[in-house]
């Protein structure tokens, strides 16, 4: 039988929806066997939160080391499962973090590498979107373990409940990887909403807003919406760069993605493409955009978001 490391990934102490879909993708494979990297202590609280999705086994590291030497002992401890495993692949979230650990893994372990699948398939071959998302790759490892990561919200997650063994594992984290170690660090100042990668909905504004970003936060927190931006309004200072949708910004693919008083620049649908529903309110009617939208509205975003929030409001009531 097959079998699939993923690296689950946790936000606020839980397990992620992004590790649900992983594991997902990894069934088509084979079985799935989850990695825990912990605090020592913290393990098995952590492992509790990974109760959805084909997960078969749940192996449980716990070093002090992941908080003091960072991404350089997690993909040192990933490479020791790994090696000891052998599995056919190894799959972990396509952020930064999981990209760094994934590289350094595939350096370790001598394998193939693939960032920011789309699609998993059962032999391992994978889709990626490239060139601003206007040509579609089809891949292969072909060197030793695959290690794939996986775009958040490109795999349908199988929410099936998860009944999986739990394995505590030992490694000696090497030397190597404690040569540097992290002296601070400052966690992101996160309001209510939902991250931006990983959000089932994105409202983003552009400089249609004209540096007003209320309506479209307005309408955003009615949908439970993370809220991103195009180019032209992060480079005016008008919303942090951190929510910067496209080609030099973040790449996103929720459910529904409403874009307000954004042109449709190629370098803006690289980051948005693939979202499932697209929404599109700019009241110039040629603008590129509509050419993506799934329902457009030709009309000012100010006079169109405020009825739309109250009506999102009055239906949830
Ligand atoms: C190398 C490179 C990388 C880039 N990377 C990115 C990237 O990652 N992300 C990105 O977004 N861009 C990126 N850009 C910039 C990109 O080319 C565009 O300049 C940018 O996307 C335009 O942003 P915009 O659509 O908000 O502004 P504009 O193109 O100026 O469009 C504003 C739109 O708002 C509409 N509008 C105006 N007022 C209203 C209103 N009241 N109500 C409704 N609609 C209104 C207008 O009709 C217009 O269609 C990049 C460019 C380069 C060269």
């Amino acid at each position: 039988m097959s079998n699939v490391l993923i690296l689950a990934d946790f936000v606020d102490g839980k397990a992620t929806k992004s590790t649900v879909e992983i594991a997902t993708a990894g069934a088509r494979i084979g079985e799935v066997s989850a990695v825990v990297m912990a605090p020592i202590g913290q393990g098995a609280a952590l492992a509790a939160t990974l109760t959805q999705g084909p997960i078969t086994k749940i192996l449980i590291i716990e070093s002090d080391d992941f908080a003091k030497h960072g991404v350089a002992a997690v993909a040192d401890a990933l490479s020791q499962v790994a090696n000891q495993s052998k599995p056919d692949a190894v799959l972990l979230v396509s952020h930064a973090f999981g990209k760094e650990v994934a590289a350094r893994v595939a350096m370790k372990i001598q394998a193939g590498i693939i960032t920011d699948a789309v699609d998993v398939a059962a032999d391992c071959s994978t889709t990626q979107l490239v060139f601003g998302g206007s040509t579609t790759v089809h891949s292969k490892v072909s060197q030793g373990i695959s290690i794939i990561t996986v775009r958040p919200n490109t795999i349908t997650a199988d929410f099936i409940a998860a009944i999986p063994a739990i394995e505590n594992v030992s490694v000696q984290i090497s030397e190597n990887a404690k040569k540097s170690t992290i002296t601070s660090s400052q966690p992101p100042v996160k309001g209510g909403r939902p991250e931006l990668t990983e959000a089932n909905i994105v409202v983003s504004g552009g400089r249609g807003t004209n540096g007003d970003f209320a309506a479209v936060e307005n309408f955003a927190d009615s949908l439970g919406a993370a809220v991103g931006a195009s180019r032209a309004a992060t480079d005016a200072g008008w919303y942090p760069h951190s929510h910067q949708v496209g080609q030099t910004g973040k790449t996103v693919s929720p459910q529904l993605y409403v874009a307000c008083g954004i042109s449709g620049a190629i370098q803006h649908r690289a980051g948005m493409q693939t979202s499932k529903t697209i929404v599109v309110i700019n009241k110039d009617p040629e603008a590129p955009l509509f050419e993506l939208a799934d329902f457009g509205v030709v009309g000012d975003l100010f006079a169109v978001l405020p009825p739309a929030t109250e009506g999102v409001k009055a239906r949830k009531a």
